[in-house]
C-alpha cells in the first residue's frame, strides 16, 4: 500500500459507497450498520428500476380497483407518493462519475468499468453505462476485465492510464513481445473487387520503406509486399456491410474507432497464406486468388486515455488469478486516473476499519460537533477486534460462550464469507491461539424485526409461499474530493433487499434474498 500511495499521480478520489443497516430489534427498532461498501458497490441500476416497478401497483393500480377488492393498502397510503421514496442511486452515482471525468478535463478521455472476467451482475453494470450515455452522451464508457488492463494498459508520460487498441495473438504478436512489436491489431480478409480497386488506389513499400513491420503468414512467412491506404476505401465497405447487418460482430466493438483511413494499414498476402490464416467476415466474399488482411498499428490507432476507473471487479482473490491481473491493478493505481475508490477508499470498507471506527474516540477524530459524533456512535453495533490483548481476550470469550449472538468476519467482500451461530464456536476454538484471528473481527448479531411476506421468484409454481422475512436497507452516498477539498458529498438513494428470517446472509445474487422497495410509515404507528 505504501508503495502505492506514494506513487499515485492523482489526489482526487471519487467514492461511490452503499452503507447497509438493519432496523435492531433489541435497540426499539433503531437501525445499525451492518457494513459500509466502497468497492463494487452494487445495484444501484436495478434497485432504481425496482422502486419504479414496485410504486405502479401501490400508487397505479388500486386506484382502478372497486374499494371492496384492494388488495394493497387503503386510500390514504394509495395518495401518499411520498411513502415511496424515489430513488436517485442509479442516476446520484452515474452524475459523480461524469462530475469525475470532468475534473480530469480531458474531452477525449473515457470512463472505464473495470469488470469481472464473467461478469454475473451485469444487469446492474450496464445501466450505469446507459444512463451516462444518456445523461452526457459526450462520455465514452469502456468495460475491460483486469486481464485486459493487464494485457493492453500503459502509462503515458504524464501517467495517463492507456488502454491499447491491439489485438492478441492472431495477428502473430505474443502479449508479451507487445513493446517490440509495432503491429498490434485486428485483422479481417479482403473483400474481392474492392481489394482490387484498394490496392490500386494504395501506395506499395517495399518491406525495407515501411516503417511498420508486417506480421508473419500462418506458416511463418512475411507478406511479400504491402500497401498503406492513403483513403479510407476498406473502410467504407466495412461500414456499408455492416449497415447491411452483415459485419463480423468484431467490427462492432470500440475497436471499429481504429478503423479510420489514416490508421489503417493494408497487407496482402499470396493467396494460399491468406486463404486459411484470416477470419473471413460473413457476407464477405474470399476473393479468388487474393485475400487481403487489414491491420491496425498501434503505433496509428486511437488509444483510449482513461480518466476515471470504476471498479466493479478486484475486490475479493479470485478475481486475480495471476500475477498479471495484479500488475494491472497496480498500473490502475500509479495512473492519473481518477479511481472508484482509490486503494485508501478500498480498504477504508474494510470489516477491521469498521471496528476500528467504532472504538472509544475514534470518530471524534473525524467529526466536531458533539451531537453529529452521538449519532453517528448510535448506528454502530457492538464491534470487537480479536488481537492479543484484554479486549481480544473479553470477545473471544463472549462469543465462546453465546455464538448465536455473534458474527465473525474476515476482510472480505462480496458475502458468503462471515461465520454464524455454532460455527462461530468452532472457528473461534481453531484459531484462538494463533495469528490467524488477529485477521478476523467480531459484531454482535443484528435481529431484525419480522415481517409475513411472500417473495417472488421466477419459475415458482403457484402462489409464493407466506415466509417470515427481513429487510436491510442500503443507502448509496457519493464524494468526490481530494485533501483539501471536498466537491461532491451526498446521498443519492437506496437499496432494500429483503430475506427469509431464517438465511443468514440475504444474497440477492446467490438466490437467497429479492429485491424490494421500502415503504414508509409513520414511525408512531410502529411502536
Ligand atoms: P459482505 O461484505 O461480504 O457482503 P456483510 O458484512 O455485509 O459481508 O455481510 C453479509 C450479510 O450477512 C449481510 O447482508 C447481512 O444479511 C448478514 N450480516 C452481516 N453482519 C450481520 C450482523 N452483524 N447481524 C446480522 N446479520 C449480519
Ligand atoms: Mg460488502
Amino acid at each position: 500500500m505504501e508503495t502505492v500511495v506514494s506513487l499515485a499521480q492523482q489526489t482526487f478520489q471519487l467514492g461511490l459507497f452503499r452503507s447497509d443497516y438493519f432496523a435492531d430489534s433489541a435497540a426499539n427498532f433503531g437501525i445499525k450498520q451492518v457494513e459500509f461498501n466502497t468497492i463494487a458497490s452494487s445495484f444501484g441500476g436495478i434497485a432504481t428500476n425496482i422502486s419504479q416497478y414496485n410504486s405502479y401497483p401501490v400508487v397505479y393500480t388500486v386506484l382502478d380497483w372497486p374499494a371492496d377488492d384492494w388488495e394493497i393498502g387503503t386510500q390514504s397510503l394509495v395518495s401518499s407518493t411520498e411513502k415511496l421514496p424515489t430513488n436517485g442511486a442509479l442516476q446520484g452515482i452515474c452524475e459523480a462519475l461524469a462530475e469525475a471525468w470532468t475534473i480530469y478535463a480531458d474531452l477525449r478521455a473515457v470512463v472505464m468499468i473495470v469488470v469481472e472476467n464473467v461478469t454475473y451482475n451485469i444487469c446492474d453494470q450496464r445501466f450505469h453505462e446507459f444512463e451516462i450515455r444518456e445523461l452526457h452522451p459526450e462520455i465514452r464508457v469502456i468495460r475491460k476485465t483486469l486481464t485486459e488492463i493487464g494485457e493492453q494498459g500503459k502509462l503515458g508520460p504524464m501517467k495517463e492510464l492507456i488502454m491499447v487498441l491491439w489485438v492478441k495473438p492472431a495477428c502473430g504478436v505474443e502479449p508479451a513481445a507487445r513493446d517490440k512489436a509495432p503491429t498490434t491489431c485486428r485483422r479481417w480478409s479482403g473483400t474481392g473487387p474492392n481489394s482490387a480497386s484498394l490496392l490500386s488506389s494504395s501506395v506499395t513499400h517495399t518491406q525495407a520503406d515501411n516503417p511498420l513491420r508486417a506480421p508473419r503468414g500462418p506458416s511463418g512467412q512475411r507478406p511479400a509486399q504491402w500497401g498503406e491506404l492513403g483513403v479510407g476505401i476498406h473502410t467504407q465497405n466495412i461500414q456499408r456491410e455492416k449497415r447491411r447487418g452483415r459485419g463480423s460482430s468484431d467490427w462492432g466493438t470500440s475497436d471499429e474507432r481504429a478503423l479510420v483511413p489514416s490508421r489503417t494499414i493494408h497487407w496482402h498476402w499470396q493467396p494460399s497464406s491468406a486463404r486459411t490464416s484470416y477470419l473471413r467476415p460473413r457476407g464477405v466474399d474470399e476473393p479468388p486468388g487474393l485475400a487481403l488482411s487489414v491491420i491496425t498499428t498501434r503505433s496509428r490507432c486511437k488509444d483510449d486515455v482513461v480518466s476515471v476507473v470504476y471498479y466493479r471487479s478486484g475486490y475479493e482473490p479470485g478475481q486475480y488469478p495471476s500475477q498479471l491481473e495484479w500488475e494491472a491493478r497496480l498500473l490502475v493505481e500509479r495512473s492519473r486516473a481518477i479511481k472508484s475508490p482509490s486503494i485508501q477508499y478500498h480498504l477504508a470498507g474494510t470489516k477491521k476499519v469498521q471496528q476500528a471506527l467504532a472504538r472509544p474516540g475514534a470518530v471524534e477524530k473525524f467529526l466536531t460537533e458533539l451531537h453529529q459524533v452521538e449519532v453517528v456512535r448510535e448506528i454502530f453495533t457492538g464491534l470487537y477486534s480479536l488481537d492479543f490483548d484484554k479486549f481480544g481476550e473479553e470477545a473471544i470469550q463472549l462469543a465462546l460462550a453465546n455464538p448465536d449472538k455473534f458474527v465473525l468476519k474476515p476482510q472480505r467482500e462480496g458475502g458468503g464469507n462471515n461465520v454464524y451461530g455454532e460455527k462461530v464456536r468452532e472457528e473461534l476454538l481453531a484459531m484462538k491461539d494463533s495469528k490467524e484471528r488477529t485477521a478476523w473481527i467480531l459484531m454482535d448479531r443484528i435481529s431484525p424485526p419480522i415481517q409475513t411476506c411472500y417473495i417472488v421468484r421466477p419459475g415458482q409454481d403457484g402462489l409464493p409461499p407466506l415466509s417470515d422475512l427481513v429487510s436491510e436497507l442500503g443507502i448509496f452516498g457519493v464524494i468526490l474530493g481530494d485533501k483539501d477539498n471536498i466537491f461532491v458529498n451526498k446521498q443519492v438513494g437506496h437499496m432494500l433487499r429483503t430475506k427469509l428470517s431464517s438465511a443468514d446472509e440475504g444474497g440477492v445474487a446467490a438466490g437467497s434474498g429479492a429485491l424490494d422497495s421500502p415503504y414508509l410509515i409513520d414511525a408512531v404507528v410502529t411502536c
